[in-house]
Order: C-alpha cells, then sequence, then structure tokens
C-alpha cells in the first residue's frame, strides 16, 4: 500500500511540474511575441535590387533604380512584396 502510495504521490509531482512548465513557456512565449511586434525582421522595406529604403506607401517601382517592388500572382492577382516566393492565397510560384 505505501508503495503504491509512493508511486502516485510521484505521478501526481511530475503532472505539477509539467503544468508549471506549460504555464512558463507560455509566458516565455507570449513576451516574446511582443517583443517581435514592434520590429520588422523581413527585408522588404529595402530594395531587392540596390538595397535603398522604400517609402511608405510602398511604390510599384524603386525611386532610385526602377526595379519592380510588388510582384502580383499570375492566378488570382493578388499583389506581394518583391522576393515573395509563392502567392499565400493559391499556393503559385511568383
Ligand atoms: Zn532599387
Ligand atoms: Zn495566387
Amino acid at each position: 500500500m505505501g508503495f503504491l502510495d509512493g508511486i502516485a504521490g510521484k505521478v501526481k509531482s511530475d503532472i505539477e511540474w509539467k503544468a508549471g512548465q506549460t504555464i512558463t513557456d507560455t509566458v516565455v512565449k507570449g513576451a516574446g511575441s511582443v517583443l517581435n511586434k514592434g520590429g520588422s525582421p523581413t527585408a522588404s522595406n529595402s530594395c531587392i535590387k540596390c538595397k535603398k529604403a522604400i517609402p511608405e506607401p510602398r511604390p510599384k517601382f524603386c525611386p532610385s533604380c526602377g526595379a519592380a517592388l510588388i510582384v502580383s500572382c499570375k492566378k488570382c492577382n493578388a499583389e506581394y512584396p518583391a522576393g515573395t516566393n509563392f502567392c499565400t492565397g493559391c499556393g503559385t510560384k511568383l
């Protein structure tokens, strides 16, 4: 009896430990997403050809070198920043 109680107690403490880990992970990931919100890690704000900064609102062509900055999907006509590889609407290669 005492042996079984010991196992039950161990399992219970394992579950509590895992629950604690899950909560900690969630808090850490939540904080990370808040930190990432402000910054834009994509290079889409600079010209893919001359690397110069692109003004907002984004023009269709680079004011410095004339490179196309917008690519449109041949299938569904959705527009994406140049450098996007696939249409997220239909999966067509851009
Ligand atoms: Zn350019
Ligand atoms: Zn598409």
